[in-house]
């Protein structure tokens, strides 16, 4: 399955130091990813006898993607800084596309990984497809209806799909997805989602502090979607303000993202109460010590949504639609949508109707076992001709 490059590289590495450690590249650009490949890096990193994993970011997000790594002292190996104010998404597109194949044409990967549906996901499909590596897709498989929507990551995800030799589905569901489109069963493999590796090593580590030091009721509302920009993020803004004005035995903290277009519509609205924080990102270990701590979620995150069932915190999804459906089958998620007058009554209910509450308050992880990335390496290895320790899938 291993495949040699079939163009002449700029650095030429020798016959055997190819064959005998093979590079792999993780490649990140964004927080989420650095999150939910952190723990594939460590698990390959365990292996560094038999091969060669090296982390490159794009530099699509700089200091939340480095804050996330810390927690799990990682840094990126190289890291191509392609981000300028303004960019476009062509820009972006095309400027991580040149800087990735020159690296792939410098260290001749054997394997690259991408996750989920950035557009550096994307261009490392690409690129891979373009230098004949053999391209395996972490948490491939989830879809919704319309290609547009979410912008432009449905797209991503699916360019993603065309040409990946493994695709690492993190449900039963995300592979039915890959299936309806005939995508080679064989190729597909249910592995759990990374992002639960991470979130139970993150909620391990001892030194966290507990924070906030508040006695009742935490409500963490995390919003930063490019489809809610605007006039929804307007709506869910009040709609938290209200329900901590309702509930006096609430503290509302509210993670902002560092989007100025996020910041300056809710801040605002949020400012100035004396029971709603709004605090920078925290760094990824104390964002999971908060989601702990919490008693309700509001947030348009895809990877809250997956890391609140782990701890039965319930959470109220602010979108529409979702391509994580898992969490609203088993009953610790609710789609609510951006009006502000449904976010309010549903948190209302979970706020003040204690049965309400407990129906939700599962704690049931549909998303990974924690072995995701375990199963990850044992595949990758495989693939490129190097039999390592097996882990029964998670289906
Ligand atoms: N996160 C974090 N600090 C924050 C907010 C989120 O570390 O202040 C983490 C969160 O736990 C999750 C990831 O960032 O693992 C989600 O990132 P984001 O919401 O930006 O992206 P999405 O998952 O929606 O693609």
């Amino acid at each position: 399955m291993w495949r040699l490059p079939f163009y002449v590289p700029s650095r030429c590495l020798s016959f055997a130091e190819i064959m005998s450690k093979p590079i792999i590249f993780c490649v990140i650009g964004t927080r989420p990813e650095a999150i939910k490949v952190a723990p594939v890096m460590l698990e390959f990193q365990k292996f560094a006898d038999v091969c060669r994993p090296m982390l490159i970011s794009t530099g699509q997000h700089k200091e939340i993607l480095y804050r996330s790594l810390e927690t799990f002292g990682l840094t990126p190996d190289v890291d191509l800084e392609i981000m300028q104010h303004g960019s476009t998404l062509a820009q972006v597109t095309s400027r991580a596309l040149e800087g990735l194949d020159g690296l792939v044409a410098k260290y001749q990967p054997a394997c690259i990984l991408g996750q989920g549906d950035t557009t550096t996901a994307m261009v490392a499909a690409m690129d891979a497809f373009y230098r004949n590596v053999l391209f395996g897709h972490i948490e491939a498989g989830l879809r919704t209806d319309s290609v547009r929507n979410p912008f432009p990551e449905e797209y991503n995800r699916r360019v993603c799909a065309v040409t990946a030799d493994l695709h690492f589905s993190p449900t039963e569901w995300s592979r039915d997805n890959l299936l309806r489109e005939n995508r080679d069963p064989k190729t597909i493999f249910v592995t759990g989602n990374t992002g639960i590796d991470a979130v139970l090593l993150a909620a391990q580590q001892k030194d966290q502090p507990w924070y906030p030091d508040f006695n009742g009721r935490v409500i963490l509302m995390t919003t930063h979607r490019r489809e809610n920009w605007g006039e929804p993020q307007r709506q869910i803004a009040t709609a938290a303000r209200r329900l901590v004005e309702a509930y006096p035995d609430t503290l509302l903290i509210t993670a902002m993202h560092p989007n100025p277009m996020v910041r300056d519509v809710i801040v605002p609205i949020l400012g100035g109460h004396d029971r709603i924080q709004l605090i920078e990102p925290p760094e990824y270990g104390l964002f999971v010590k908060l989601i702990q701590r919490s008693n309700m979620i509001l947030s348009d995150s895809g990877g809250v949504q997956e890391e609140a069932p782990a701890f039965g915190i319930p959470v109220l999804v602010m979108r529409d639609t979702t391509e994580r459906p898992e969490g609203v089958t088993a009953g610790t998620a609710k789609l609510v949508g951006t009006n502000e007058e449904k976010i309010f009554e549903e948190g209302n209910k979970l706020l003040g109707d204690p049965g309400a509450y407990k129906a939700m308050a599962n704690a049931v992880s549909p998303y990974g076992d924690g072995r995701a990335s375990e199963r990850i390496r044992y595949l990758v290895l495989k693939s490129l001709g190097i039999q390592t320790t097996e882990v029964p899938m998670w289906d």
